[in-house]
C-alpha cells in the first residue's frame, strides 16, 4: 500500500514536471513543423493521462469514493470536486470501465493505436458483450478509426454478437420501447428538447422537417440547425392550420433491401441511403407501405430497373380508407389518413387481398407486432390476443369515414 502511494505520488510529481516543461518551451520560435508535432504529442501524452485517470475513476467508483458525499454518481462526484462538466466525467468513467473490461482496449490506448475519445464509444459494446465474443477483434477493427466511425462499427459488432436468445422483433421492439421526447427547462429563453427515435423514424424525422424547411435560398446564412429548427416549427404550424394531409404521396426514404430478405428467407438487413442497417423484419413492415422497385444487379452492375409499384395498389387503398376509416384497434382516432396498411398474414404467406389488410396508425401497427401477439380472424372478424392474453376486439371501425 505504502509502495503504491509512494508511486503514484511520484508519478504525478513527474506529470507536473512534466506540463511545466512544455508550458516553459519557448512556443514563439518554433516552426510550423515544430508546432504541428508539438500539438500532436501533447495531444497523444493527454489520452495517455485520460487513460490513467479513466482507470483511476472506475477504481474510485468500485471502492464506493462518490458515496456519502452527496453526489449522486461517480462522475457527479468528479463534477463536483474539479469543476469539470458531468459529460466529460462520464466519459472518463466509460472509458476505465471499458479499459477494466477489456485489457485490449487498454493496451491500444496506451500503444497510441486508438485514441482515448475512440476507446470510449466502445463503452456499451466491451462492457456488455457475451462471454463467447471476441473483443480483440473489434478494438482490431477499430484501430485508428476517429470516434465516429469507431460507434459505429461498435454498434454494428453488437449486433453481429448479441445475445443469441433475442430474436430480431425482439430486439427492435426493446428498442423501440426506449423512444421518447423529452423537454428541459428554459436556459435564457430557450429550451432544449431531446428526440430519442430508432434510427429509421429518426431519418425520417430528419427528411420531412428538411423537406418542410426548403431548399436554402441564396444568401441564406442559416446553418443547417437552424433551417432544421424552421422546418419543424412550420410543420407544427402548419399543422395547428390544418394544412397536414395524411396519405402515401411522398416517399421520404430510400431502403435497399434484399428480395430473399423481403419474402422472408432471410434476414438480411436493409440498408439507408444514409448507410445505416434496418432489421429485415422492420423493413418487411415498411415495404407493405412503400413504393416498391425491382433491381437486379450482378456484382457491381445494374442489369434490370423494374417498375416502381406497391405492395397494396391504389385502388386496394382507396378501399381501405373508406372501409376502415381509421385506425382499427378499438378507441383509436387516428384518421386514415396517417394510417399505415397491414397484411395481417405478412405477405407472401398471406395474399394483398382487402381481406387480409387492415389500417393501424403507427402505434398499433407496431402493437399488433410485437412479439408475443396473435392474429384472431381476419379483416372483417379481427381480434388481437397480447402477449399478455388480452383480447382487442378490432370489429370494423366505421362504415363511411374516409381521408
Ligand atoms: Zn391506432
Amino acid at each position: 500500500m505504502f509502495d503504491s502511494l509512494t508511486s503514484m505520488d511520484h508519478a504525478l510529481d513527474l506529470g507536473t514536471a512534466a506540463a511545466d516543461a512544455l508550458l516553459a518551451v519557448q512556443i514563439g520560435s518554433l516552426t510550423r513543423q515544430q508546432l504541428a508535432l508539438g500539438v500532436i504529442r501533447v495531444q497523444q501524452t493527454i489520452d495517455l493521462f485520460t487513460l490513467a485517470q479513466a482507470q483511476f475513476m472506475a477504481a474510485a467508483d468500485k471502492a464506493g469514493v462518490w458515496q456519502g458525499t452527496g453526489a449522486r454518481d461517480m462522475a457527479d462526484w468528479l463534477t463536483n470536486t474539479t469543476q469539470t462538466s458531468y459529460g466529460s466525467a462520464k466519459g472518463l468513467l466509460e472509458l476505465g470501465e471499458t479499459a477494466d473490461a477489456s485489457p485490449e482496449v487498454a493496451a491500444a490506448v496506451a500503444a497510441g493505436e486508438l485514441s482515448a475519445a475512440s476507446a470510449t464509444t466502445l463503452h456499451d459494446a466491451v462492457t456488455k458483450a457475451p462471454a463467447n465474443a471476441d473483443v480483440g477483434e473489434l478494438v482490431d477493427a477499430v484501430k485508428g478509426a476517429k470516434p465516429t466511425a469507431a460507434r459505429k462499427a461498435a454498434e454494428r459488432w453488437k449486433e453481429l454478437n448479441a445475445a443469441t436468445t433475442e430474436t430480431d422483433e425482439e430486439r427492435e421492439d426493446r428498442r423501440y420501447q426506449r423512444r421518447g421526447v423529452r423537454s428541459g427547462q428554459p436556459v435564457d429563453g430557450m429550451v432544449t428538447t431531446t428526440v430519442t427515435l430508432p434510427v429509421l423514424q429518426s431519418r425520417q424525422f430528419i427528411n420531412a422537417i428538411n423537406f418542410v424547411a426548403g431548399t436554402p435560398g441564396q444568401g441564406d446564412t442559416r446553418t443547417v440547425e437552424q433551417r432544421l429548427a424552421d422546418g419543424l416549427t412550420m410543420l407544427c404550424d402548419a399543422l395547428s392550420k390544418g394544412e397536414v394531409k395524411g396519405g402515401r404521396e411522398r416517399p421520404t426514404l430510400l431502403l435497399v433491401f434484399d428480395v430473399d430478405a423481403w419474402l422472408g428467407e432471410t434476414n438480411t438487413p436493409a440498408r439507408t441511403a444514409n448507410g445505416d442497417r434496418i432489421p429485415a423484419c422492420v423493413a418487411r413492415h415498411l415495404a407493405e407501405n412503400a413504393h416498391l422497385q425491382r433491381i437486379t444487379q450482378a456484382g457491381s452492375r445494374i442489369l434490370d430497373l423494374g417498375t416502381v409499384s406497391r405492395l397494396a395498389s391504389d385502388d386496394q387503398y382507396r378501399a381501405l380508407l373508406v372501409r376502415d376509416g381509421g385506425c382499427r384497434w378499438p378507441g383509436c382516432e387516428i384518421p386514415a389518413a396517417w394510417c399505415e396498411v397491414d397484411h395481417l398474414v405478412p405477405y407472401p404467406a398471406g395474399p394483398t387481398d382487402l381481406i387480409n389488410m387492415v389500417l393501424w396508425c403507427s402505434h398499433h401497427h407496431h402493437e399488433k407486432h410485437r412479439p408475443g401477439v396473435h392474429v384472431h380472424g381476419d379483416a372483417h372478424s379481427l381480434r388481437i390476443q397480447l402477449a399478455n392474453g388480452t383480447i382487442i376486439d378490432c370489429t370494423q371501425r366505421r362504415a363511411t369515414a374516409a381521408a
